[in-house]
């Protein structure tokens, strides 16, 4: 369980992320969702341990991970990521890239490299390397690359927007129940509403660095806090 609390975070004087809180549970999804330039990505920063807040606080199973006088590094956090361009290791097979952050014990590596494999339905691909896979195949050995590890937080930042349309929607598929398997908390940034409609159990809507509306993705859909959230939603096909 991931658990947010107040989050801040200023550039320059300006608020970019402001008074975030949210609580994902093991195995849901969160979407954050909003336009350009609102704070997503920040947040997700925040979470992952790259960036540190101005103020707030996080905690992953009850463990305080970041607060005004703590500060876990991202390593130690157990936290996965994936984002568009976070590409696999060219020079090592498909097995070896999903083996990575995994411990010494061969016998374990290996055990847990085939069950990721077979999750993502890539059975067969580990002595393959990156190159002879299509974008669609990348983008799930990267997803058995974050799992792997065990991670009880997994942090996706538009990890689909690279992927055309054809593939998305099965990955999407794919990758929401290995997620619900493995019973990781899930944060997906994403700036389009039919992926968060899709994908999440609650929709964090957030506007200039501020969630103003959170909720199952039908009650934000039918009933959205306000003219702009309404505007946003309706371009949705
Ligand atoms: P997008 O959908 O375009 O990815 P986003 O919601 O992820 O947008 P962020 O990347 O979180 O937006 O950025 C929010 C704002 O904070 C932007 O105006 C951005 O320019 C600013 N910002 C982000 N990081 C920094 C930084 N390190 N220094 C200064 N400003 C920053
Ligand atoms: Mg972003």
């Amino acid at each position: 369980r991931l658990v947010v609390s107040g989050l801040s975070r200023a550039f320059g004087g300006a608020p970019v992320v402001d008074d975030v809180s949210l609580e994902v549970a093991a195995g849901q999804v969160t979407c954050l969702l909003g336009p350009s330039g609102c704070g997503k990505s920040t947040t997700l920063r925040m979470i992952a341990g790259v960036d540190r807040p101005d103020r707030g606080s996080i905690r992953i199973d009850g463990r305080l991970i970041c607060d005004t006088t703590t500060f876990t590094p991202p390593e130690a956090r157990s936290v996965g990521l994936m984002f568009q361009d976070f590409a696999l290791f060219p020079h090592l097979t498909v097995a070896q890239n999903v083996a990575f952050g995994l411990g010494t014990d061969r016998a374990a590596r290996q055990r847990r490299v085939e069950e990721l494999l077979e999750r993502v339905n890539l059975s067969g691909y580990g002595p393959k390397h990156p190159h002879q896979l299509s974008g669609g195949e990348q983008q799930r050995v990267a997803l058995a690359r974050a799992l792997a590890p065990r991670p009880r937080v997994m942090l996706m930042d538009e990890p689909f927007s690279g992927l055309d349309n054809r593939l998305r929607d099965g990955i999407r598929d794919t990758t929401l129940e290995v997620l619900k398997e493995e019973g990781t908390a899930v944060v997906l940034v994403t700036h389009e509403p039919d992926e968060a409609m899709r994908m999440a159990d609650e929709i964090a809507l957030m506007r200039g660095g501020r969630i103003v509306q959170r909720g199952a993705p039908y009650n934000i859909y039918n009933k959205p806090v306000d003219k702009a959230a309404a505007a946003f939603f309706s371009d949705i096909n």
